[in-house]
């Protein structure tokens, strides 16, 4: 999509390449010591450690445009990797819900890359109806721990975290949106066992975490007791529109027409095959659509406005343009996308085609399943209501 960018913020865009392109990891570097580095360099530029952090809490105050701008860059970039967790999740909850005190404690570290985190959300009985959640805190009769039990299921790399932040029921006692509290406490400590769930594609990433009388000190809640599911719910808006996708998908399509173009069709190449070429096409509209509304978004979250339903709308879109993306990369590898292991087969991006494929199968399902998306837009978006069933 060709937005028109002024002179200022073409000079911003060749800054933030010239940066890329400086802090490049050289042959031999080690990584973890290049990615301090990396993160140390961008905070020296201008706090480019923490992009989407408002300048009240040290980010670089960019504009929507400065944001686009870094997001379609950072896509094309070799740049060290980052998790959501705590970065793009928890660290606004603590912006907006935590005391001072929680602030200084955990922000820090957060910033620093020094503590990972996961997301102890979603259990076995629930998901898509999160409220329904069953891990227990019970407060201890002095007032100076909570006491949790349960389990929590999904929780990606909850094996590699330091930390979890958590939602338990205090209260059963009203609706289920009610009694729920947000708790923050180490995950290497006595009470928590962390089992591996292998998934379609063959990785470890995901896990399922049982507590057994998991003492937290009551300084470790954030907000008010019971209040739990505002605060969970904010922080899904964020969840949503990271998982997205946009840029990275721009850059995928581009290597995908790329792709296609080297592989050979009757006379030609597979993107001059009408029905292939249709596919691209439908798929290159759909993604400038959701763009716009990333863009609208983007204006809305630098006016200082709460996220709304649009992180719903490129939650939905988003994650399914990633889904075709790799759908149409299995097409073009044809049989050599089913290889399987390290020995390369094929055309050159043929290899974990499948893998790649099957992975994919979870983006519409983390972070709010498409179905659940498509009833917060039916609300909220086009104002429907559901009809009464007799
Ligand atoms: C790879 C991966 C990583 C994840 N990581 C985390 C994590 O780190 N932390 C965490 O807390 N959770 C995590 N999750 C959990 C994720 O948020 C849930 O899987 C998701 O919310 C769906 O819940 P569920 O799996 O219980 O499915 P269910 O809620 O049981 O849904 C099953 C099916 O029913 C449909 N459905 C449910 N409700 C409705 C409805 N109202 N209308 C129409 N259809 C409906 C769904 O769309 C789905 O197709 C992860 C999941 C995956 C797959």
């Amino acid at each position: 999509m060709d937005i028109d960018l002024s002179a200022e913020d073409l000079e911003f865009k060749q800054e933030v390449r010239d940066f890329f392109e400086e802090n490049q990891m050289k042959p031999g570097e080690d990584y973890f010591s290049w990615r301090l580095e990396w993160f140390k360099k961008a905070r020296e530029k201008g706090n480019w450690d923490v992009p989407k952090w408002p300048e009240k809490f040290g980010g670089p105050g960019w504009t929507p445009t400065q944001h686009y701008i870094w997001e379609q860059e950072t896509a094309k970039a070799t740049i060290p990797f980052d998790l959501p967790f705590g970065l793009g999740m928890l660290a606004p909850i603590l912006m907006s819900y935590g005391t001072e005190e929680q602030r200084e404690r955990f922000l820090p570290d957060i910033r620093d890359r020094k503590v990972n985190w996961c997301q102890g959300y979603s259990e076995p009985g629930a998901g898509s109806d999160l409220a329904n959640l069953k891990t227990k805190a019970v407060l201890s009769e002095d007032g100076t721990h909570y006491v949790v039990n349960g389990s929590k299921i999904w929780t990606t790399l909850a094996h590699m975290a330091d930390w979890i932040f958590c939602l338990t029921r205090t209260d059963d006692s009203g609706i289920k949106q009610q009694g729920i509290t947000f708790l923050l406490f180490p995950m290497k400590q006595e009470g928590i066992e962390v089992k591996p769930i292998i998934t379609l594609g063959g990785s470890h990433t995901v896990n399922t975490v049982h507590f057994t009388d998991v003492k937290v000190p009551v300084e470790n809640r954030v907000g008010e007791e019971g209040k739990g599911w505002t605060y969970a719910k904010g922080l899904l808006e964020h969840e949503r529109t990271g998982l997205a996708g946009l840029s990275r998908s721009l850059v995928a399509l581009e290597k995908l027409k790329d792709n296609a173009q080297s592989i050979t069709r009757g006379n030609g190449t597979l993107m001059d095959d009408s029905g292939y070429k249709s596919k691209i096409a439908e798929l290159e509209i759909d993604l400038m659509a959701t763009e716009y509304t990333e863009l609208r978004s983007l204006a809305s979250a630098s006016a200082g406005e709460e996220l709304g339903p649009e992180s719903s709308i490129l939650k939905l879109k988003g994650t399914e343009i990633q889904q075709r993306i790799q759908k149409l990369t299995v097409e073009a590898s044809g049989v050599f996308a089913s290889a399987w292991g390290d020995k390369p087969v094929g055309p050159h991006f043929s290899k974990g085609g499948m893998a790649g494929y099957l992975n994919s199968r979870y983006y519409t399902i983390y972070g709010g399943a498409s179905e659940v998306q498509k009833d917060v837009i039916a609300k909220n978006v086009l104002g429907l209501t559901r009809s009464k069933t007799k």
